[in-house]
C-alpha cells in the first residue's frame, strides 16, 4: 500500500527518476530520448534544481518543464557542527513538512555522508532512538537523493567521498526507492561516487537481500548484527522474531558470492549483553565462515528520549572491555573497525537521530 502511493507520488516528479525512466518520460512527450541525458546531468551531476539554469535545453522546453515539475524535494532547514569531531548534522524538510536527518562526518582520509531512507522506522530495535520515534513514511528517491544534494550545497570543507545508507529507518522496507536512489549514484553521469563506496546497512530482510543481490548494483552491505545469538537478537532487536538470524546468514553469504564483496558486521557494544566472552566465541566462528569485516560501535546513549522499559536498563560497555572485544577478534586476524563516537555531543551519532523528538542540542553540549 505505502509503496503503491509512493511511486505515484515520485511520479510526480522528475527528480528521483533513474536514467532510463527519464528516457521513457521524454520519449512519452514526444522528445528526443537524448533530452534524458542532459537532464539527468543537470540534476544529478550539476545537482541543479532550476530549469533556467539547464541551457542546453529549449527555452520552450524548459519553460514547459519547470510549469509542471518541482525539482526541489527537500528544503534545507538547520545544520549543527559538533566542536570536537567537525560532525555535522542536518535538518532537512520534505514538501510535505516532514522533518529528516543527515549526517557527514569527516575523517582523515574521507568524509561520510549518513542518509535517511524513511522518517522514523518501524522497527523498534531497543537501543536506537529512531525506534522510538516509530515510522512515519518512506522517504522517494528523489528525496534520499537531495539529502545528498544539499549536504554537498552546505558542505563545503570537503568533498563528500562516501555514502552509507546509516540513518533514520530501514533501507530495505523501502526497497523501491532504495535502488532507484543507487541506481541514480550508479550513473557516470552522476557524480563522482562510485557504488564501491556506498554502504547499505540492513537489520537483515533475507528476502530483500537476496533482492538486492539480484539487481547486479554491488554496491556494499552492512548487516546490524549485534549478536550471534537468537534469543539475544529478538530481545534487543524484534523483527528478529519474523527474520531469524540464520535466514539471515544465508541470504549474506549469498550477496556476499554473487556481488565479490565483503559483509560489514554492525556490533553496537551492550554492556553485560552483547560484549561476555561466549559473544567473542560466536562472533569469531560467525566470521570464519564468510568474507567479512566487524565494525564494533560504542553504545550512543538514548538518555534524550527518556526511554522506558527494557530500553531504559541499556548501558555501553566499559571502553577496556570493547577494546578487548576488539583485540580478540583481531588475534584471530579479523579485520576490525572500533567506530568513535562521532557527532556524540550533537545526537548525531548513530542511532540517536529522532528529530524532531531529540532536543536539537543536548544539555552541555557546546
Ligand atoms: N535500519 C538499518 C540502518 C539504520 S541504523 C540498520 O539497522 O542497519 C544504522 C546503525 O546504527 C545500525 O548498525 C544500528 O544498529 C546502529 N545504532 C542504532 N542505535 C544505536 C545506538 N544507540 N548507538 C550506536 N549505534 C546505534
Amino acid at each position: 500500500m505505502i509503496e503503491e502511493k509512493e511511486i505515484l507520488r515520485e511520479f510526480k516528479t522528475l527528480k528521483g527518476l533513474t536514467l532510463s525512466e527519464l528516457r521513457d518520460f521524454f520519449i512519452s512527450i514526444s522528445e528526443p530520448k537524448f533530452r534524458a541525458e542532459q537532464v539527468f546531468k543537470w540534476m544529478y551531476g550539476n545537482l541543479s534544481d532550476d530549469f533556467t539554469e539547464m541551457r542546453n535545453i529549449p527555452k520552450s522546453l524548459r519553460e514547459k518543464l519547470s510549469a509542471s515539475f518541482n525539482l526541489n524535494t527537500l528544503e534545507y532547514s538547520t545544520s549543527e557542527v559538533s566542536p570536537s569531531t567537525k560532525t555535522k548534522k542536518y535538518i532537512f524538510k520534505t514538501n510535505d513538512s516532514f522533518k529528516i536527518e543527515s549526517v557527514v562526518i569527516p575523517e582523515q582520509k574521507r568524509t561520510t555522508l549518513c542518509i535517511s531512507t524513511q522518517v522514523g522506522c518501524p522497527l523498534d530495535c531497543k537501543f536506537c532512538a529512531t525506534g522510538l520515534m516509530g515510522y512515519k513514511k518512506n522517504l522517494s528517491a528523489g528525496e534520499i537523493f537531495d539529502q545528498y544534494k544539499l549536504a554537498n550545497q552546505n558542505y563545503i570543507d570537503s568533498e563528500i567521498t562516501n555514502i552509507v545508507y546509516m540513518g533514520m529507518g530501514e533501507p530495505l522496507l523501502n526497497f523501491h526507492a532504495t535502488v532507484k536512489s543507487l541506481r541514480i549514484f550508479d550513473e557516470e553521469l552522476t557524480a563522482k561516487i562510485n557504488l564501491k563506496r556506498i554502504t547499505v546497512s540492513t537489520v537483515g530482510i533475507p528476502t530483500k537481500i537476496n533482492e538486492l543481490a539480484r539487481t547486479g548494483l554491488n554496491v556494499k552491505l552492512a548487516l546490524s548484527l549485534h549478536s550471534c545469538f537468537e534469543d539475544i537478537r529478538n530481545r534487543i532487536m524484534p523483527i528478529n522474531k519474523k527474520y531469524s538470524l540464520a535466514e539471515n546468514i544465508e541470504a549474506i553469504k549469498n550477496y556476499s558470492k554473487k556481488t565479490n564483496t565483503k559483509i560489514t558486521f554492525e556490533y553496537v557494544m551492550l554492556d553485560g549483553i552483547n560484549d561476555r566472552d561466549e559473544d567473542i566465541k560466536a562472533l569469531v566462528k560467525l566470521c570464519s565462515t564468510l568474507p567479512c569485516k566487524v565494525n564494533i560501535i560504542p553504545f550512543n546513549s538514548l538518555e534524550h528520549m527518556n526511554p522506558g522499559g527494557f530500553a531504559a536498563t541499556l548501558k555501553p560497555s566499559p571502553i577496556n572491555r570493547i577494546e578487548n572485544f576488539a583485540d580478540k577478534l583481531k588475534e584471530k586476524n579479523i579485520t576490525v573497525m572500533l567506530r568513535n563516537t562521532q557527532g556524540d555531543d550533537i545526537a548525531a551519532a548513530c542511532g540517536q537521530l529522532a528529530y524532531p523528538e531529540t532536543p536539537f542540542l543536548r544539555k552541555g553540549a557546546l
